[in-house]
């Protein structure tokens, strides 16, 4: 129905509920006709959005769902500043490239230029797309002046990676050699993914923070192993490390772990700015070790500010908002701040997987919790008697307004059904008793059933299991 054929016109005066435009169904398909009045597209815009879950209950996300006052007027106020303008608002390039460094200087940069090397990026996915790219272009460049072959680049990470390095090898071609995860190798084997390596390989991506099972690989073994590799082939192949979520965890809750810029054949980190580095979305950043590793192809240099700063990124105009919202960040809690705030995320966590661990219908994956997120699944003997999955408990949960994903793990595991929790800034003690009472009692409730659910009975049957899909932070749908 168009607004044309409207007999009640809108006017300033018109009450919201009491307009033809609310009794009309939303534009899905052509721009309507005639416009309406700001509180009523607010309103139509804005009730749409109540049925879904509260970002404080989504457990599912890995992404802010908090910051505080100021930060959030910051950012309020920047909304409408281009960051790409940097005549214009040269002090928010300033402060991203201080960003910069001070990421690379949290990942122990042996870069000694005032201005290190990084990218602001939308997220972990354009950071990974440039570091990928990178790697490639470096290879590629060598192998031209060795006068070999260049067209069949491919890269090595485990089958626990993110869907954005699925994009990176389907956008670039560049072939992705995976390395499988088992029941009794939970990370990234150093060696099997040196065993996929030869000459076209550009990077091995270890990941830190898997996002399926919040496990780290082990980069610093990578790096040992690699060494060994790179002197006896003359290869020289590198690491790139996807740190979406670790990169804001290690540093402050495992300062001696090596698994940035301290490893020699770690060339490049990527991060979320948006996931534990604490800002709301989106922001990521990519870090190379040195000038030198960053492609003169892909940098575009400005020098109106004072100083060099290169320029890297896929977007060309983006928001400058999540620049302010970081640098605040940083001031605003410094070392002790985060290692405070990850701490209390981290012990929520622990809390969480420790009472879950108790439940005799559930076993933990793993022991460790590195990350403040875990995963679990039903227990192997409980499971074999079950009327149920984790996807029952998952619409169960959902009922209560909790969003708790439940999902088969990748290739080689997708017989097993998880169920995960993510912590962040904002996830109290209090919330996860909450969450865990609600799902003791879900549990309780599906106990009692006398019959297979309709999960149940195509997990019986082996078969793909019917249901909704959404986003469990980019952990990969079974391939159709
Ligand atoms: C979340 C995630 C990404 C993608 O990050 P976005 O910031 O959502 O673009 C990449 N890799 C890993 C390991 C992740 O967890």
């Amino acid at each position: 129905m168009e607004t044309k054929d409207q007999k009640r016109p809108e006017t300033a005066e018109t009450p919201i509920y009491g307009s033809d435009k609310m009794l009309t169904p939303a534009p899905e398909q052509y721009l309507p006709q005639m416009p309406t009045t700001g509180e009523i597209a607010y309103r139509m815009v804005k009730d749409e959005t109540y049925a879904q879950t509260q970002p404080m209950l989504n457990f599912a996300t890995f992404v802010t769902t908090y910051m505080d006052d100021y930060a959030t007027n910051l950012m309020n106020e920047a909304i409408n500043i281009n960051y790409i303008d940097e005549t214009e608002y040269p002090r928010i390039a300033k402060m991203s490239g201080r960003c910069i460094n001070i990421l690379a200087n949290l990942w122990h940069t042996p870069e000694k230029n005032q201005w290190k090397t990084g990218a602001l990026a939308g997220g972990s996915s354009e950071a990974c797309m440039l570091g990928g790219v990178a790697a490639w272009l470096r290879w590629r460049d060598k192998r031209k002046a060795a006068g070999k072959p260049y067209d069949k680049p491919n890269f090595v990470i485990s089958t626990g990676f993110q869907v954005v390095w699925e994009k990176f090898a389907q956008l670039w071609q560049i072939e992705m050699r995976t390395v499988p995860l088992t029941r009794e190798k939970t990370t990234l084997d150093p060696e099997a993914a040196l065993k996929m390596c030869d000459e076209n390989t550009i990077c091995i991506v270890p990941i830190l923070g898997v996002t399926w099972t919040g496990l780290n690989d082990d980069v610093e073994a990578l790096d040992k192993a690699l060494e060994a590799y790179n002197k006896k082939t003359g290869y020289d192949v590198p690491i790139h490390v996807d740190a979406a979520s670790g990169g804001f965890i290690a540093p402050f809750l495992q300062p001696d772990l090596k698994w940035d810029f301290r490893l020699k054949w770690v060339l490049s980190i990527s991060t979320s700015g948006h996931k534990f580095g604490l800002v709301y979305p989106g922001l990521g950043w990519v870090i190379w070790k040195d000038r030198q590793y960053l492609p003169s192809t892909m940098s575009f240099s400005v020098n109106y500010l004072g100083a060099e700063i290169a320029q890297v990124g896929l977007n060309f105009s983006r928001p400058a908002a999540q620049v302010l919202g970081q640098y605040y960040q940083f001031i605003r809690l410094g070392f002790k701040g985060y290692k405070d705030i990850q701490y209390n995320s981290m012990e929520v966590t622990r809390y969480a997987h420790s009472e879950i661990g108790k439940m005799k219908q559930f076993k933990n994956y793993s022991p460790d919790v590195v990350n403040p997120l875990f995963i679990w699944s039903l227990d192997d003997d409980y499971n074999k008697k079950a009327k149920w999955t984790l996807f029952d408990l998952q619409d169960k949960l959902q009922r209560s307004g909790w969003m708790v994903p439940a999902y088969t793990l990748p290739d080689n595991l997708t017989d097993i059904v998880v169920m995960r929790i993510v912590c962040r800034q904002g996830t109290s003690r209090d919330t996860i008793d909450m969450l865990l009472a609600d799902i003791r009692s879900c549990v309780e409730e599906l106990e009692k059933l006398e019959y297979p659910t309709e999960t149940r009975i195509s997990y019986e049957k082996g078969e793909k299991i019917k249901h909704r899909i959404f986003n469990h932070g980019g952990c990969r749908k079974e391939k159709k």
